[in-house]
């Protein structure tokens, strides 16, 4: 097996020793069977993927770039059409303006909600770039609490998962009007929240009490993971980045928001200007790699949760905690894994950086991140400034250092990578094999 051309491209060209390429190899050897139902999620989506491209039967003329108002901008419209499809909405913003998931979800929410109304989130603290937007740090003008919203929390339960009375305890209390739901794990050792097995409980109990109550998720990391997203389950309104899993590892820049279509009108008109909201807005590049990369988003999001399937079984091989496990049920693209210690968190994420396509020889450096209380060290690569849909790896320099690895555009990178930093972990002799 060691002889093969494969074998000797990676121990020719990227100096890995036999004895990892081989245990690497071996490790990927026991994910068949999770490797085949990664696949046929990948083939569901697909196919629904395509049938909107043949139902909006999409031309040449749709990546045409626009110019001034954009009035009449089929590209711009046929790609909303066409995201609406792809993730079981009514309707979709989707717009190379939204600058980030960030930017998509205080859109939505600022959309969705007016002075006196009350958001309770379910899966606890949000994401942490969005403390400025919604106002639970720093004076920000315009954060959704000096608009007059109201932001409560409820912590998950000990195992990670939703605590559904202390929600509806907590809806009642403040009289909420919108319900947030994080489906990643984020940045926290906890799981991804599945749509069936975790969500649909959750909106059932909910919108049996609070029929009006309107249902939000942030759906970063999430798209395409499973054959269902969060909207199937109940929820109303998802949004998220176009530089993770929807934008196939294309898309430049963007981000897209998805859902009822009477929630949609309402936050359209942010888009731009009150009574003109989705009506204008041009582009002047291509459309194109939107397309094309929603048609490459239901396989690349494949690649990635294959890649993190590695890693967790090639650490797991080593003795080490992963979260998810290897084979578990996945519904985000991001891959914990413990290393217990400074060194050899230090260490991977460098190994990251130097399996990257770009900025390989990059050194990353743990580093004062503004926001957060430990160094940061960060490991990325990527073809598109900060896309997490290509191979990345982040990392709090704290204790038990765990370190957050996420996207990879195609298995073979994601290979390489975990040989790359296993050898450097071996010959670092902080792991043996
Ligand atoms: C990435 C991410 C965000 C923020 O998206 P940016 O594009 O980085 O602004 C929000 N929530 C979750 C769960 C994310 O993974």
């Amino acid at each position: 097996m060691i002889n093969d051309a494969a074998a000797l491209a990676a121990i020719n060209e990227l100096k890995i020793s036999k004895a990892v390429y081989g245990f690497v190899r071996s490790a990927e050897d026991e994910l068949a069977s999770v490797y085949t139902s990664i696949d046929a999620v990948a083939e569901a989506n697909f196919a629904r993927v395509l049938g909107g491209f043949k139902e909006e039967n999409v031309g040449l003329r749709h990546f045409a770039p626009t110019t001034g108002y954009g009035y009449d901008d089929s590209g711009r419209d046929t790609l909303d059409r066409l995201f609406a499809h792809a993730l079981f909405a009514e309707d979709a913003l989707v717009r190379p303006q939204l600058t980030s998931g960030t930017h998509a979800l205080y859109m939505a929410l600022n959309g969705l909600c007016s002075a006196g109304y009350s958001v309770v989130a379910a899966s606890g603290k949000p994401y942490d770039t969005l403390e400025g937007a919604i106002g639970l740090s720093g004076d920000y003008p315009h954060s959704l609490v000096k608009q007059g919203v109201s932001f409560d929390f409820v912590e998950l339960d000990r195992n990670g998962k939703i605590n559904i009375d202390n929600v509806l305890k907590t809806i009642e209390e403040k009289k909420a009007d919108v319900l947030y739901v994080q489906r990643s794990r984020g940045y926290a050792w906890r799981d991804s929240l599945l749509v069936n097995e975790d969500m649909k409980p959750l909106f059932d109990a909910v919108k049996a009490k609070h029929k009006n109550i309107a249902i939000f998720v942030d759906n970063c990391y999430g798209e395409f993971t499973d054959i269902v997203e969060p909207l199937c389950a109940g929820a109303d309104v998802i949004a998220g980045s176009l530089i993770k899993n929807p934008g196939g590892g294309l898309a430049p820049t963007g981000g897209y928001i998805a859902g009822k279509a009477k929630y949609i009108q309402k936050i359209e008109q942010l888009l731009t200007v009150p009574g003109m909201g989705r009506e204008v807005g041009s582009y002047a590049a291509s459309y194109r790699p939107f397309y094309q990369g929603l048609y490459m988003a239901p396989h690349t999001t494949a690649q990635a949760l294959k890649g993190a399937a590695l890693f967790a079984r090639v650490f797991e091989r080593l003795g080490m905690q992963t979260m998810p496990a290897s084979d578990a049920k996945r519904s985000d693209i991001v891959q914990a894994v413990r290393f217990n210690e400074e060194e050899g968190l230090i260490s991977f994420c460098r190994s990251i950086q130097s399996a990257s396509p770009v900025d390989s020889a990059a050194v990353p450096e743990p580093w004062d991140m503004p926001g957060y209380t430990s160094k940061v060290i960060m490991a990325a690569g990527a073809f598109v400034q900060g896309s997490s849909i290509e191979l990345s790896a982040d990392a709090p320099i704290r204790k038990p250092y765990t370190a957050y690895v996420q996207g990879g555009l195609t298995i073979e990178h994601c290979r390489l990578a975990v040989m790359l930093a296993l050898n450097d972990l071996v010959n670092a002799g902080i792991v043996r094999i």
